[in-house]
């Protein structure tokens, strides 16, 4: 789309499923839009993130828009989870469906936002030269789209192949005959580990933290479970938006120790067995707030791993003995823990021997030297705020958004900045975004802001911004409820603790959608409490 050389009303960041709803809705409004993304098509973190394996780890039949039935209906999926390839064919689908492509300039990432205090106006400039101006600038840049890439000693001497789980090459990569080498065993990792074991001659595993992995359990959706969603699908949305994570409820109990030890056991097996979002740590209510609660569910996995693994002391290497089960972000995987049985996968364990160097051949550790031809990073991500403090946001007086975060994100419900007027954040920092299923998250962020945008036209108003007040209060009450609950015990993303340098501060609303977004329901109906709003 040629870019509109006078202002326009709403210039939104990224084409992942925050941005393209966004275009959608705002459009639909009547509003001037235009979009920038850097990847050369629709999909986000479903478009750079398609390593071997990648799959999502919600129920595909929940992991869609909801915005419009038709839409719901016509989609079918063809596993209970999609892999990134059907979530991408689903983006494009949105995409070609309502035509969201004529808004984009791809290929284009933002790299400037400056705020024009007399106009009110946003300026957002892209690394190839695009310029716009435009009353709302709307960062939907995603949680996890900023990679983290470990400088290892030598690494610039590797002769093989590096290659990045977050940006694996489009046309694929043949790992055949290929001694590969992974570092990372979070979602990423756990994921790809067992798909590149099967194509490899040879895996090598660097583990730094053992993860608790559970068995997704894919496979096609139940038929009589998909009609009965159909029979009434927003009734299903609706109903999955009471529960605290915006997915299908499957707490059983308040308390671990409301049933016996038997009781839970069982309870434990029998959600082993089946699978699903979320996993073990979901069946009581008391396993992320009461430690011995949640040692319960840990103690099972870490029996299960004991029962998995054939040799004893990699088995002990996988078991994850340092954070609470579930408060560094489950992962669901396919094999992960049979995979070390292969006897072309071998595991490291970097806590007894750490990675000293890469050499043009191999890694080599405090003890041993790893020949590989391919390197794999799996290692994560500047989560949450990385990709906003990217795009150099200065707001009202020139401030620089990286500097006000110098300490932590503070926002007002994770939507909006003190400072920097007319600026939304998608899932940002402050709401319960990667807490919760991302896609019911980004259609109450994005309906909100257009309710918002749709009550200052009415009213004649061009400039809003929250009160420092509204702002402290809410950052404070972030804080409070996560000190509730055990995530902070972990060293996580979720607390920024895998960047370097990053402030230590718990990045996400841990009180459940619904409180969520009935708070932000309130607020607006409330005339927008907690915002300043001026012509
Ligand atoms: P991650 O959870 O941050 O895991 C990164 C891994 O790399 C960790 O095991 C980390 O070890 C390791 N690592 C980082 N730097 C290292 C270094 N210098 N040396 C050795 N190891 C190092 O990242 P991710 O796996 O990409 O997942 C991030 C998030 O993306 C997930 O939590 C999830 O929210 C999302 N995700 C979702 C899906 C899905 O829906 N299916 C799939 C993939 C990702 P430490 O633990 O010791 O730091």
């Amino acid at each position: 789309m040629t870019i509109p050389d006078k202002a326009i009303d709403a210039v939104i960041v990224g084409a992942g499923f925050g941005g393209m709803y966004a275009v959608h809705r705002l459009r639909s409004m009547g509003l001037s839009v235009h979009a920038f993304e850097a990847a050369d098509d629709v999909g986000g973190t479903w478009w750079w993130n398609c390593y071997p394996g990648a799959r999502c780890d919600v129920e595909s039949l929940d992991y869609c828009y909801a915005f419009d039935e038709a839409l719901l209906h016509e989609w079918k999926w063809s596993e209970r989870f999609a892999t990134q390839a059907e979530v991408l064919r689903y983006a494009n689908h949105v995409a070609d469906r309502y035509g969201l492509r004529d808004n984009f300039t791809f290929n284009a990432r933002v790299n400037g936002c400056i705020w024009d205090e007399d106009a009110h106006l946003w300026t957002v400039t892209t690394e190839s030269g695009d310029r716009v101006r435009a009353r709302f600038l709307i960062a939907a840049t995603g949680c996890l789209s900023k990679p983290h890439r470990p400088d290892l000693p030598g690494l610039d001497d590797f002769a093989g192949n590096v290659l990045f789980t977050q940006a694996w090459p489009k046309e694929g990569y043949d790992l055949a005959g290929k001694r590969v080498g992974v570092i990372g065993t979070g979602s990423s990792g756990i994921q790809s580990i067992p798909e590149i074991a099967r194509r490899a001659a040879h895996l090598t595993v660097f583990q730094r933290t053992a993860n608790f992995t559970l068995p997704a359990v894919n496979r096609p959706i139940f038929p009589e479970y998909e009609a009965e969603i159909r029979a009434d699908y927003l009734g299903h949305r609706r109903t999955i938006l009471q529960n605290k994570a915006a997915t299908v409820k499957q707490t059983i109990a308040e308390s671990a120790f409301d049933l016996s030890d038997e009781e839970r056991e069982a309870a434990y097996e029998d959600k082993w067995q089946r699978g699903g979002a979320g996993g073990i740590p979901v069946l009581f209510a008391d396993s992320l707030t009461n430690p011995a609660s949640n040692e319960e569910a840990a103690n099972f996995v870490r029996r299960k791993i004991a029962e998995i693994v054939e040799d004893p002391e990699t088995a002990e290497s996988l078991t994850p003995r340092d954070h609470p089960i579930a408060t560094k972000r489950i992962c669901l995987d396919t094999d992960y823990y049979a995979t070390f049985n292969r006897p072309n996968v071998t595991l490291v364990d970097l806590k007894k021997t750490p990675i000293e160097r890469v050499s043009a051949g191999a890694i080599i550790t405090a003890n041993a030297e790893y020949p590989l031809d391919v390197l794999v990073f799996a290692t994560g991500f500047d989560a949450m705020t990385g990709p906003l403090r990217a795009m150099n946001v200065r707001g009202s007086g020139g401030q620089a958004l990286e500097q006000v975060w110098a300490d932590g994100p503070r926002t007002w419900l994770g939507l909006m900045v003190a400072g920097f007027p007319n600026l939304f954040t998608v899932t940002g920092p402050g709401s319960p975004s990667v807490i919760v299923n991302m896609i019911a998250a980004i259609e109450q962020h994005v309906n909100w802001i257009a309710d918002l945008i749709a009550h200052m036209r009415e009213t004649g108003q061009t400039r809003a911004e929250p009160q420092e007040q509204a702002q402290e209060e809410w950052v404070d009450e972030v804080r409070r409820v996560a000190e509730t609950t055990l995530y902070p015990l972990a060293r996580s993303w979720y607390n920024g603790d895998n960047i370097d340098g990053k402030p230590r501060m718990f990045m996400a609303w841990l009180g459940g959608y619904p409180v969520y977004a009935q708070r932000c329901d309130e607020i607006a109906a409330a005339g927008y409490a907690g915002l300043e709003l001026t012509a």
